[in-house]
């Protein structure tokens, strides 16, 4: 089996959509507007709610950011989640507004009595709290973790990822001793290798917390994605995760694409269009990579799962391709439209754009009529469009 049954965990709640369990691996970000201007932050949430993000974290780094969440929380198209540190009455006033998740590590409250109150009342208010350590921010290590590690032969990258599954469990167990389990929690760094390893050890325990996934900081659009992917993938693969979060230097819906792309690339999720292109060779006879371009520019508004390829010759095209639904194999003047593998017209390479535009539209409202993977015959090619001859 390639990618491995999840983890076991138990569901949490988080404003009605569903985290862990036999639920689908769940897509957040995080906001970058500033959370006192309800306006902005309203207007980003509505953008990555229709990216697809399902879960929108917000930051709450002061009074003035909580004081708005009253006029924040009641209009977001998608759950949200209070980002919050040190301070006890941020999370209170999070919970007073509505707030459907909480990001908070007990174990940075300094007094008992207050994560105590925050505590009683998440949990009056059925809000779970997502426990979350990084690696950059988590306290130094005490000498005799670091002694014990060293006894037992331990890697620095296993002394690193042990500390961040202790840093954990120490915030889990303030919460376990107040009787509150709706917990999830974040094992976040920036090198891959103690990430997977932390995430690893931490899935190993007996327990069932639900786990989100995520590599911290990693960075712009190119490398960050990559890294993301080899990181949040490699974990997804081996059954761990039950949320992710992308996080990249750049607009926060591009975090929410490539969360899409990962949950798509291992099958864990379908959204909208997959596009299949060849990377093109010395056989290549059309500008593949500006065809290529416009198909994507199609294809990005379209919600439906399909597979659509764009390949770069006639000849080893539709083989090379035979899993689209849908594509297209460009060259020598021509442009061959198949599904399935099967050619069902040639055409121009004027009306080749087109035509691939064309059949990716019959393909789809043959779904909606419940025909499912013919091959369209000739003469159901629409006279609306006017083609070349060939
Ligand atoms: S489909 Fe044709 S052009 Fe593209 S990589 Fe394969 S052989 Fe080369």
């Amino acid at each position: 089996m390639l990618v491995a049954p999840r983890r076991p965990t138990r569901v949490l709640d988080v404003g009605g959509v569903k985290i862990g369990g036999n639920h689908p691996v769940v897509v957040q970000s995080m906001t970058t507007s500033d959370t006192r201007d309800p306006a902005a932050t309203l207007a980003q949430i509505k953008e990555l709610a229709e990216a697809g993000c399902e879960i929108v974290r917000i930051a709450v780094p002061d009074r003035k950011a909580a004081a708005a969440l009253p006029q924040i929380i009641p209009h977001a198209v998608v759950p949200l989640i209070a980002d919050i540190h040190f301070e006890h009455t941020l999370a209170l006033a999070a919970l007073d507004a509505g707030i459907h998740g909480l990001r908070l590590n007990p174990g940075n409250i300094r007094k008992a009595e207050d994560v105590r109150e925050v505590v009683t009342k998440a949990k009056q208010k059925r809000v779970p709290i997502r426990i979350g350590v990084n690696f950059g921010s988590v306290a130094p290590m005490p000498e005799a973790f670091v002694d014990e590690m060293a006894e037992r032969g331990a890697s620095q990258l296993e002394l690193r990822a042990e500390w961040l599954v202790r840093s954990a469990l120490g915030h889990i167990k303030i919460l376990e001793d107040l009787d509150f389990y709706d917990t999830k929690v974040s094992l976040k760094a920036f090198e891959v290798p103690v990430l997977l390893e932390a995430y690893r050890r931490f899935a190993a325990l007996p327990n069932d917390y639900p786990l989100h996934l995520g590599v911290t900081e990693a960075g712009t659009p190119r490398a960050g994605s990559v890294r993301s992917a080899v990181g949040i993938g490699t974990l997804l693969a081996l059954g761990i995760g039950d949320t992710i979060r992308v996080s990249l230097t750049t607009n926060p819906t591009e975090e929410v694409f490539v969360a899409y792309e990962i949950l798509k690339s291992l099958e864990l999720r379908q959204k909208g269009a997959t596009m299949i292109a060849c990377p093109t060779c010395g056989r290549v006879e059309v500008d593949l990579f500006s065809l290529a371009n416009q198909v994507d520019e199609f294809l990005a508004k379209i919600d439906e799962p399909i597979r659509v390829a764009v390949m770069g010759c006639v000849v080893n095209g539709p083989g090379e391709s035979k899993d689209a639904d849908v594509g297209l194999a460009a060259g020598n003047g021509k442009g061959v439209i198949f599904r399935k593998g099967k050619i069902v017209r040639t055409v121009a390479e004027v009306d080749m754009l087109d035509s691939l535009k064309h059949e990716i539209n019959l393909v789809l409202e043959d779904r909606r009529n419940g025909i499912v993977d013919e091959v369209t015959p000739t003469a159901r090619y629409k006279p609306t469009l006017q083609l070349t001859p060939v």
